[in-house]
């Protein structure tokens, strides 16, 4: 249960809103769904990019200490036995005798099962890696498997960016891509899915300095999320005690979102040691020490991993952006995205479909077009235009009106505060740009001084 109980959102309004409008609709939805899989729709691709994108440019394109890479999905066989994943990617898997659902391990309590009473098998160990067959003989030679993480792609290909990039330690290597994993029990929308997209960084350190940088990323991570738009409430971190830690790991620490069904994780960082690179090292019997010229050693580099959700990133955002209010005796619902990752960032609405209404207003979209992804509407009234553009975020929405054609202005109303501003087609751009970056929306500033401010209603 949520602890919030300010909070408007629940699951079934974000399920909704999500299928109603284009966000998120059930995969194979004609032949009855396929458990746990979904696609994104129209908004919602240009949200879980701009998530991405947004990850992208703060943990890659603006460090110094971060290069990219993408990696299969499928990879050697041997980087799963290595990795562990093979013996120890497991799951308990319990089946009740009577209806036969199935449990994960720490579902259920006793034997009985909470659905039929009936009497519940012992536990098994389920390997949750997906399984197919490279070429075309399906033998046991052939078997090959979609990756449940990123992680080894980045671990494998150490040497060949320290070779290609030149970097020193510390520096860390990103990937965004699917992960698969045969979930036994799925549910709570996209949060647990059987086919689900991460955002990994491994980061490469000296031996002994891992505290330092496990401290860095948990903090940078935390941070991360509030400045797309999470509420600091509703974040939380779980750091591991001991005994809840895998044998290897020396620290880990989950960051947690407060979601309607209850808190979950967004996010787990690692201080993994030398675990994954040792295993490597071992199995492949390739060289995978990193030479320090500066202390003319050789060593394999420790890591700490900071491995997020993008999927649980899209929900948590939105669960934070659902709001509503009641303007003149009608309910609106807005998402109040950032505007980094609202999926529209503004609607051009002409007042009038007809001529020489439709091609000024055409040729303001044309013009935004080039910058940003917006929205021409002209259907319904301008009223239930701004409404559905609140209902999905977008942040700003430029009225094209019958007098626009004589001074060439047009009217910018805002999402969150309905504040509305008349301002010269010249300077719409520049006004939005700095909308967009962030700058806030009061009278007075540079990019609104131009504009006179008028509240909607
Ligand atoms: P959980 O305990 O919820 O199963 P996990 O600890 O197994 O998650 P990790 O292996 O640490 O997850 O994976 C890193 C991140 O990948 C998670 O924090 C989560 O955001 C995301 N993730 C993992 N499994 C799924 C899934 N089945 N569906 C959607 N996202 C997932």
């Amino acid at each position: 249960m949520s602890e919030d109980t300010t909070r408007k959102v629940t699951m079934e309004k974000i399920v909704s809103l999500c299928r109603r409008r284009g966000f998120v609709f059930q995969s194979s939805e004609i032949y009855g769904g396929l458990a746990s899989c979904w696609d994104f729709g129209p908004l919602g691709v240009e949200l879980k990019r701009n998530v991405k994108d947004a990850w992208w440019k703060d943990m890659v394109q603006s460090r110094d200490d971060m290069v990219g890479i993408e990696t299969s999905i499928l990879m050697h066989t041997q980087v799963w036995t290595a990795s562990g994943h093979l013996k120890n990617f497991t799951d308990p898997l319990i089946e009740c005798k009577g209806c036969q659902k199935r449990f994960k391990g720490d579902e259920v309590e006793g034997k009985i099962c909470p659905s039929c009473g009936g009497e519940l098998s012992e536990p098994r160990q389920f390997n949750t890696m997906f399984k197919t067959h490279m070429g075309p003989i399906e033998d046991s030679q052939s078997e090959v498997y979609l990756r449940p993480e990123t992680a080894q792609g980045m671990f494998v290909n150490f040497p060949n960016v320290v070779t290609t990039t030149r970097k020193k330690l510390p520096f860390g290597i990103a990937q965004v891509g699917r992960s698969f994993r045969n979930e036994i029990t799925t549910g709570n929308f996209i949060f647990r899915d059987r086919e689900f997209e991460q955002m990994e960084i491994e980061y490469f350190i000296k031996p002994g300095t891992q505290e330092k940088w496990f401290e860095f990323w948990v903090n940078e991570r935390f941070e991360w999320y509030q400045k797309l738009g999470i509420k600091k409430d509703h974040l939380k971190l779980h750091h591991k005690k001991k005994e809840e830690l895998a044998h290897y790991a020396l620290a880990c620490a989950d960051i947690e979102f407060l979601f309607p069904m209850g808190w979950g994780e967004l996010e787990g960082i690692a201080s993994r040691g030398d675990y994954d690179m040792t295993q490597h090292a071992n199995a492949s019997g390739k060289n995978l020490k990193y030479i320090d010229e500066e202390a003319k050693e050789q060593y394999l580099p420790y890591v700490v991993e900071p491995s997020a959700g993008v999927d649980r990133a899209v929900l948590a955002l939105m669960c934070d952006a659902y709001d509503e209010e009641v303007v003149e005796g009608e309910e609106r619902v807005i998402l109040r995205f950032h505007p980094r990752i609202a999926p529209v960032k503004a609607a051009v609405l002409p007042l009038s479909k007809k001529e020489p209404l439709a091609s000024k207003a055409r040729e303001i979209f044309n013009s935004l077009r080039s910058d940003w992804v917006v929205q021409y509407d002209d259907t319904q009234s301008i009223g239930r235009r701004y409404r559905r553009q609140d209902e999905t975020g977008t942040p700003f929405c430029v009225t094209v009106d019958f007098q626009t054609l004589e001074d060439n202005q047009v009217t910018v109303r805002e999402r969150d505060s309905m504040t509305q501003i008349r301002i010269p087609i010249a300077a719409l751009k520049g006004t939005l740009a700095a909308k967009l970056a962030g700058e806030a929306m009061t009278e007075g500033n540079v990019a609104w001084k131009s504009g006179v401010v008028a509240k909607e209603n």
